[in-house]
């Protein structure tokens, strides 16, 4: 379905409901454009509420699309091609907030099943000529990672993957924005309609030519088929322990991940909950999550905790994300457990939207997606599982 959008000028009004992974590209990208953005966020840039903000930031392309298809593979490829691209134009911080050293998937020895199972959910993307998954031995997982525990015999290197300094990334974006014409309201929980945006405390209206809601999991009461989904993480700071790229530990009931990052920290993560719930990290997610960063390196025994971050990722029933457009509003969302993989994609085909001359190359993929997906499903387990 695509919108009827050519009454927009170049200088048009575009209001923003949602300054946290879309909204801010989105914010950053249409005013570099022209169009005069005003950004509206529930939370502030000093407390932020976001998922992009409590996320990983790994970018996964082969890792996601085991589970989620070569759609995803192919859309996540182009990210991080896009990735480079953007943070080159943010600046020079920036650019360094990328880290292209792959990621490594290890199982303990009784589970090196867990490593075939992931080959064999990945054999449909062997006719991507880039796709490069390289099996590994005891010796070649000590010279990539020295500090790993010597006790894993196998292991894959992912070479196409890469990680995000995602909070960096996201100050600099902020910093950026603030350069630039766009006018941010902070502390405002919004609602969205067709040229208009509403602030929920005080009911004042905001209009404008067209309005991008990217509340995330926020959108839940405007758009029905949107569930949320309960992520845990905890953040560990060490000096004990250096990782120069994610790792990933394969495991029967769950999948954890450690991510590195600047300043001797490392964000471990992350369990996955059918739930809306945005209480403290529980008990039995903190003992998992710690248990298993202590089985794929010991010495992370001494390291403090300085977070245990708890946020919902936005998803559609196929887990994919969409872009929903009718006349004055704009509606995209549904990122999932790959904001930050398949965000460029979603961008860039709601750049197309306001100007066709911007190509968008999974608009197939992309547009009215939401309608061909199932209505939520609440019986969903609750159990946690980990992504
Ligand atoms: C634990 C965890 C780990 C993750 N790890 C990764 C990863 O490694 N790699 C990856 O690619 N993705 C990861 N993700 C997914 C990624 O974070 C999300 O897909 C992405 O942030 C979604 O972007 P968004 O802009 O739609 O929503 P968000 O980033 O959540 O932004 C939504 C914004 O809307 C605001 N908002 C909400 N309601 C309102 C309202 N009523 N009015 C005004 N503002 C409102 C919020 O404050 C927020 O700033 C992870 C997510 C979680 C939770």
């Amino acid at each position: 379905m695509t919108p009827d959008l050519s009454y927009l000028k170049p200088d048009a009004k575009i209001g923003i409901a949602g300054a946290g992974l879309l909204g801010q590209l989105l914010a950053w990208q249409l005013s570099a454009a022209g169009f005069r953005v005003t950004l509206f966020d529930a939370a502030s840039s000093a407390k932020p509420q976001s998922a992009a903000h409590t996320a990983a930031g790994m970018l996964a392309p082969i890792s996601e699309a085991a589970e989620a298809g070569p759609d995803v593979y192919a859309m996540g490829v182009y990210g991080i091609e896009r990735w480079r691209e953007w943070l080159s134009h943010i600046g020079t911080q920036a650019s360094s907030c990328l880290h292209e050293h792959g990621s490594l998937l290890v199982a303990h020895p009784q589970d090196e099943s867990e490593l075939e199972q992931f080959i064999s959910d990945t054999r449909p993307l062997q006719h991507y000529a880039d796709c490069s998954i390289r099996h590994l031995h005891r010796d070649d997982l000590q010279h990539l990672e020295p500090d790993l525990s010597g006790q894993f015999q196998r292991g894959l290197l992912l070479s196409p993957e890469a990680h995000l300094d995602n909070r960096q990334l996201l100050q600099q974006l902020s910093a950026q924005i603030s350069t630039q014409d766009v006018r941010v309201y902070e502390n405002t929980p919004v609602s969205a309609e067709p040229f208009a945006i509403i602030s929920e405390s005080t009911g004042q209206k905001f209009s404008f030519d067209v309005v991008i809601d990217c509340r995330g999991a926020g959108a839940r009461a405007a758009l029905i088929q949107l569930r949320a989904v309960r992520g845990e993480t905890l953040h560990l700071e060490t000096c004990e322990v250096t990782l120069q790229r994610p790792v990933r530990l394969m495991h029967p009931r769950y999948q954890l991940y450690i991510v590195p990052k600047p300043g001797n920290r490392f964000v471990i993560g992350a369990t996955q909950i059918e739930s809306e719930d945005l209480s403290p990290i529980s008990l039995q997610s903190s003992l998992e999550l710690s248990s298993a960063v202590y089985t794929l390196a010991p010495a992370f025994a001494e390291a403090r905790i300085l977070e245990a971050g708890v946020n919902l990722r936005p998803a559609f029933a196929n887990n994919m994300p969409s872009v929903c457009a009718q006349r004055g509003l704009i509606s995209a969302n549904g990122l999932y457990r790959h904001g930050y993989l398949l965000a460029p994609a979603v961008v860039d085909h709601v750049l197309h939207l306001l100007d066709a001359q911007r190509q968008s190359p999974f608009a197939h993929l992309l547009q009215a997606r939401r309608q061909r997906s199932e209505r939520r499903d609440n019986s969903f387990n609750s159990e946690p599982v980990y992504e």
